[in-house]
């Protein structure tokens, strides 16, 4: 695999930034969907079950975001040293296409398979 350049690492650097802006903006609109669901509330059975589904799946949304967050950041750290665009497990390349499509992918195809397959 070949190595980054250096216009590849800047371009991916302003994703990674906007990424991670664009995440912290999810994590406050979704704020409001994870507020407990008051159960003494006059509202039906039906829309308390929807409120709690919405509930949960703000939680998930939540949840992957503040990962994606985490991951951005150690990618922006892997930067400063010179580290980015190699695969955490097995220091290869992990690939121009891979980081264009998740700038903070950390691993390489076959390792994230690996570890998803485990
Ligand atoms: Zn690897």
């Amino acid at each position: 695999m070949d190595a980054l350049t250096p216009d590849q690492v800047e371009e991916l650097r302003k994703e990674l930034v906007a990424l991670r802006r664009e995440l912290a903006r999810d994590l406050d609109s979704s704020l409001e969907g994870t507020r407990p669901v008051e159960l003494d509330a006059p509202i039906g059975r039906l829309s308390r079950m929807d409120a709690l589904q919405q509930q949960s799946m703000a939680q998930a949304t939540r949840q992957a975001a503040a990962m994606r967050t985490k991951l951005a950041e150690t990618a922006l750290r892997r930067m400063e040293t010179d580290e980015y665009g190699l695969c955490l497990e097995c220091e290869d390349g992990i690939g121009y296409a891979r980081l264009k499509a998740r700038p903070e992918a950390l691993l390489c195809v076959s390792c994230q398979e690996t570890r998803e397959s485990r």
